[in-house]
């Protein structure tokens, strides 16, 4: 009989990051379980983590596995299987081909929040060190860059302050933009535990929609969609008019408060009550509870997600939230602080490495000399390069616009996944090669590929990923790669050794930049890149991991553990140590409603599905809970427009249409509507009437962008609705 084998590694996910055990027979996954030691979790698993096993399973993942490396001779025609020696020298060649004609800035690597911290490491230097170019950006563009950018903005550095064991000790959770029961099941049953076992914790929920989360609140808030910065600047005032700012922890660590002071001046609680589309009485409710007014002393954590990133206004959204903590003193001590919840299973270790267009390793800004300079001294080089990459958007602009001729994509969908998918098609098009290093050959990328690059996937890759609360865990493989899938970090290291052949005067009489035997020789020289970084993970070590199990960051050299909270000295990383109140001015949605396109599209995440469904389509029992993509409106709306549930419709923007069913939802409020993000073009295509083609539901979403993280507004869009 065959022995039943333990693997312990990490859910591939959401920002969680729980532990599983996962079961095999030595060849096939065969069962998984919560690991019941891993800090995460303590054994919990939702429905898409505890199905895990079975969406791995070899009947299941036949035909939608990537198996071997495939070459497509010209546009249109059917892909070819190539040997990998092929595949890595026609990469290598093309790469080095158009470096050579137009120079590196004309190569763009799409990367994503899924690969582990290794691949990330090596796609940056291979990028920023031997090719000489930043653009380098990833799918957390999408979904983490405002938080980042206003931590920064505020706080000095891109830290979450907080931890997972901090909502035991909170006495007000603030819930803003994020339907936590849903996009973060396991994180929503700790919740739901700290309450029980904190008789008198209040949740305030503030959200566009009446979610499954807003349906637990104490109080909710159904604010207007981007409304969220005149909400935090009306409750801002209120503290300011009832006496209920903390004026020592003002004076004592920050800066700015007296610009904040003017800006919020004019945000009567009338004021930002109107704008935002609630009673006055419960803003004011809010900002009492939220500042312990009843409570002095009690502890202010807030959660914080999508609602609040993939705004045009994103990076002041997470700033002015943050105000309200600095302002109240609510930060550096036990159940308080503002905690963003991390959308991908990676995006922060993505970040660790530099993993953005505009950052360097160990959370270094390409825009700072000094910090350039580190890091061409770690690998070897005179210098890295100044010129700012382009982000998630802007490089696909520019490969549609014929700047960027050659595109890497890995572990990601960008047909399905950006804004705006006529433009991404019209880049991925235009571009005169596409690379796309998948383990699924079902994505709607896929299709677009010139060379496609088999890659491993869960139970199968070696490595580590950091979670939202700054944990680090080991990801292990618990069976072989199937057919030549290789890791993601295994195949850039492959091309990049093959460019160092074609590229040798960047090697600047190194034998090579890619030195590495194995995961951990890379993830070692990650670790020394952090020494006297903020992420500091010196102390840190593979062996550390193996014995005393996932660690937060920061954990410098003799340090026995990692760090749980931050800020508890009141010292920010910013030059005078000071954080900063950011003094923004309120802006509406990029796309307003108007008479041609009435109604607000918010688009949002199913509880038992997984970004475009590469994984979690392929298991049935997961579509019980939501079994088809539907527009949910206000029932009044549908019977103003006659409609009935189930009839469909046909929502469209300016950039494109579908066809879908609609369901009245009392969740939804008057002349907004909502559609789950999951479902792209093969279900959701077709032609429409002028004879453009239907894209999913990011045909619909607008490319607009925050100017200060870049993320674009995803979330917010203007339709019409009508009777297909
Ligand atoms: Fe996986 Fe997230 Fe579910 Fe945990 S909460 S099991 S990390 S999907």
């Amino acid at each position: 009989m065959t022995q039943t084998q333990q693997t312990r590694s990490t859910c591939p996910y959401c920002g969680v990051g729980c532990g599983v055990i996962i079961e095999s027979d030595g060849t096939q996954i065969t069962g998984v379980r919560g690991d019941p030691e891993h800090p995460a979790n303590f054994g919990r698993l939702c429905t898409k983590g505890s199905t895990l096993h079975l969406t791995a399973a070899e009947p299941v993942t036949r035909g939608s596995r990537l198996l071997q490396p495939m070459l497509r001779l010209q546009r249109g025609a059917t892909p070819q299987p190539i040997d990998w020696t092929r595949a890595l020298d026609t990469a290598a060649g093309r790469i080095a081909d158009v470096v050579e004609r137009h120079g590196p800035d004309a190569v763009g690597f799409y990367l994503s929040g899924q690969l582990l911290t290794e691949d990330y490491y090596v796609f940056n230097k291979l990028a920023k060190g031997l090719l000489g170019t930043n653009n380098v950006d990833t799918n957390s563009r999408l979904c983490m860059s405002s938080a980042v950018a206003g931590y920064k903005k505020t706080l000095g550095a891109d830290a979450p302050p907080c931890s997972y064991e901090d909502f035991a000790h909170a006495d007000t959770v603030f819930i803003s933009g994020s339907n936590t029961a849903w996009a973060h099941p396991i994180l929503f049953r700790r919740l739901e535990d700290a309450r029980a076992a904190r008789p008198g914790q209040r949740w305030i929920v503030v959200d566009v929609r009446r979610t499954e989360t807003a349906e637990t609140a104490d109080l909710f808030l159904q604010i207007h969609p981007g409304t969220d910065v005149a909400l935090y600047h009306g409750m801002l005032h209120v503290m300011l008019a009832e006496g209920l700012t903390d004026a020592r922890y003002i004076g004592a660590h920050t800066t700015g408060f007296e610009a904040l002071r003017e800006t919020v001046s004019g945000w009567t609680p009338a004021r930002a009550a109107e704008v935002c589309g609630i009673a006055e009485a419960d803003l004011i409710q809010a900002a009492r509870w939220f500042a312990q007014a009843d409570r002095p002393g009690g502890a202010t954590l807030s959660l914080y997600c999508q609602g609040l990133n993939q705004s045009a206004a994103g990076t002041d959204k997470n700033a002015a939230l943050i105000n309200l903590h600095l302002a109240t003193g609510q930060i550096g001590r036990e159940g308080a602080g503002p905690f963003s919840l991390t959308g991908q299973p990676n995006a922060m270790g993505g970040r660790e490495v530099g993993g953005l267009s505009n950052l360097l390793s160990a959370h270094r800004d390409l825009a700072d000399p000094a910090h350039r300079a580190e890091v061409a001294a770690l690998w070897g080089l005179p210098d890295v390069p100044a010129t700012p990459g382009r982000s998630a958007v802007e490089m696909f602009e520019a490969a549609a616009d014929g700047e960027i001729r050659l595109l890497w994509i890995a572990c990601t969908n960008p047909a399905q996944s950006m804004p705006d998918q006529a433009m991404v098609r019209r880049a991925l098009e235009r571009a005169e090669f596409v690379i796309v290093q998948e383990a699924f050959a079902t994505t709607a990328t896929v299709a677009h590929a010139d060379l496609l690059l088999p890659a491993t996937t869960w139970g199968e890759k070696i490595g580590s990923v950091t979670n939202s609360e700054r944990r680090i865990s080991r990801v292990r493989p618990a069976v072989a790669a199937p057919g030549q899938a290789r890791h993601d970090w295994q195949i850039a290291i492959d091309v990049a050794r093959r460019l160092e052949d074609r590229l040798p005067e960047r090697l600047h009489g190194q034998a090579t930049l890619f030195p590495y035997a194995d995961a951990e020789s890379i993830w070692n020289e990650h670790r020394e890149s952090t020494r006297g970084r903020d992420l500091d993970i010196t102390g840190l070590s593979w062996t550390h991991l193996e014995q005393h199990g996932p660690q937060q960051w920061p954990m410098p050299e003799g340090a026995l553990a990692g760090r749980t909270r931050l800020y508890e000295d009141g010292v920010f990383p910013t030059a005078d140590g000071r954080a900063r109140f950011a003094a923004a001015a309120f802006r509406p949605v990029a796309e307003p409603v108007d008479a041609p396109y009435p109604f607000g599209l918010v688009s949002g995440r199913l509880r038992d599905q997984w970004h475009g469904m590469s994984r979690t389509g392929t298991l049935g029992r997961l579509f019980g809970h939501v079994p088809e993509p539907v527009v949910e409106m206000n029932a009044a709306d549908l019977g103003a427009l006659g409609l009935a549930d189930g009839d469909l419709v046909e929502v469209r923007s300016r950039r494109g249409s579908l066809v879908l069913a609609a369901q009245a939802s009392e969740g939804i409020a008057p002349r907004q509507a909502s559609i789950p993000m999951h479902w792209g073009e093969e279900v959701l295509g077709g032609t429409a009437a002028d004879g453009t083609p239907r894209l999913g539901v990011n045909g619909l979403t607008l490319p607009t962008f925050c100017p200060g993280s870049k993320q674009p507004e995803l979330k917010h869009c203007a339709v019409s609705i009508a009777k297909a």
